[in-house]
């Protein structure tokens, strides 16, 4: 069994053989920068680094893409588990403001970055809709909307009336976010390793880091079949940082579930197919796939490991599958997909990316929650910049100095 997951996942179905790379195969290799995980962190981080010239080595333990990115939903959001209402008033104004315009690039350059690659990666620009759960949560979406609107984000508001004109189910309100978008995040990694590979990066699949040992600048990394030295080695390895030696770190264990249905013939009754989520903790996500089909997620539970059988992963998926139905009874929805899979995320809900105070020449990106798509897009932009020895404001807000990470501030 995956250690991250359990089920049948929708994007490992179909689409081809993806390319196989050999391990490392016993090999001492030199580079300036290893990359440990080649999901879709590693494997935007290894494009941007090979275009900026440097040389890289990215090693997984298992096949490109086949983490957590090949679980993610694919929702591509800038607004996330913290609102920029309640950022501002935990980080003021400047750097809260920042955070948000740097998640709605993000989700920009990753349709860019779609657009450069020779095969579909199933990118569509799309809203959101995050809707009042409860009649309680309206005037705090309702902040929500005016501190986005506020600051120039391109937002609507819908009262209960204005759902009945364009979608089959009722909520109290909603914010409409624009400017967001969905892909297929592991088609994403394939093609970026494939990428990389041909720019020179050298791609080694099967081969698991062991350790660590040395100065910047000229790292020993050991693996399973060899050692690689490397001026500085970057940790992608998602939902694991204790491979990164940062299991101390303040982050909250779960798992989650998601299913995709049958192709549906018709999705005409999904306004726009918007994104969809709503304000309840946990919240339920819903989205749609190019293929028409529906994918609902959802029902967290605060346990780290996967479920592991059947009868309890049906049950999940059966409650996905009522919540679907519930929002659009016209639709006839069956379930084909159904999975779980664990994850986690940083206490204070920014992800953690950056170089170990502790321990130089040591890079991380992790505690992504649900955002990981676009917190990958942010990582792969801050890390290349830290190689060349640049900071800036966002890399100072989601680096581990100033946070709580059981290490001497
Ligand atoms: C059910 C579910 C739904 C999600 N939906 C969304 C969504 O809609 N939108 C969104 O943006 N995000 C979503 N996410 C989050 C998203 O999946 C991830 O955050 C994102 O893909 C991050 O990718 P990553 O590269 O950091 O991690 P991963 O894809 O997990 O890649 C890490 C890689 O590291 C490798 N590795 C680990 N240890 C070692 C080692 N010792 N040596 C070598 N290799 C190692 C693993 O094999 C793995 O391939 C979802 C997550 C889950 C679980």
């Amino acid at each position: 069994m995956h250690p991250l997951y359990y089920g049948s996942l929708l994007w490992l179905a179909g689409g081809g053989e993806p390319p196989r790379y050999p391990s490392l195969s016993g090999r001492s290799a030199r580079c300036d920068v290893l990359i440990v995980g080649g999901g879709l962190t590693g494997t935007l981080t290894a494009d941007a680094l090979t275009a900026a010239g440097l040389s890289v080595v990215l090693i997984d333990e298992g096949r490109i893409g086949g983490g957590s990115s090949a679980a993610s939903t694919g929702l591509l959001q800038y607004s996330n588990d913290i609102m920029l209402s309640d950022l501002l008033s935990r980080i003021g104004e400047e750097r809260a403001a920042h955070f948000y315009r740097a998640c709605k690039n993000a989700v920009e350059r990753l349709g860019q970055l779609a657009e450069t690659l020779p095969d579909d990666v199933a990118f569509k620009r799309r809203s959101s809709l995050y809707f009042a759960s409860s009649e309680a949560d309206v005037p705090k979406l309702k902040t929500e909307y005016e501190a986005l609107r506020a600051r120039g984000f391109s937002v609507d508001w819908l009262e209960q009336a204005d759902f009945r004109a364009i979608f089959p189910f009722a909520k109290p309100a909603a914010l409409v976010t624009n400017g967001d978008g969905e892909l297929n995040p592991y088609r994403l990694s394939v093609r970026l390793a494939e990428r990389a590979a041909e720019k020179g990066a050298r791609i080694h699949e099967n081969t698991s880091l062991k350790s660590v040992e040395g100065p910047k600048g000229d790292l020993a990394c050991h693996t399973s079949h060899g050692t690689v030295r490397a001026s500085s080695v970057i940790y992608a390895v998602g939902y694991r940082p204790e491979i990164a030696g940062l299991g101390h770190l303040a982050i909250k264990y779960a798992r989650t579930s998601a299913i995709a249905t049958r192709v549906v013939p018709s999705l005409a009754d999904w306004h726009q197919r918007w994104l969809l989520w709503e304000t309840a903790r946990p919240y339920l996500y819903a989205r749609t796939t190019r293929d028409g089909r529906v994918v609902i997620g959802g029902f967290d539970e605060n346990i780290r490991e996967p479920i592991a059988d059947r009868s309890a992963l049906n049950k999940q998926a059966n409650r996905l599958l009522a919540e679907a139905r519930k929002l659009f009874p016209e639709l006839s929805l069956e379930t084909e997909y159904a999975w779980n899979a664990a994850f986690c995320e940083s206490e204070d809900d920014l992800p953690l990316i950056g170089e170990d105070p502790e321990r130089p020449g040591r890079y991380v990106a992790l505690g992504y929650g649900g955002n990981g798509a676009v917190y990958s897009m942010l990582a792969s932009g801050i890390l290349t910049e830290a190689l060349q020895g640049k900071t800036s404001m966002l890399a100072e807000l989601v680096g581990l100095r100033s946070r709580r990470t059981g290490l001497p501030q």
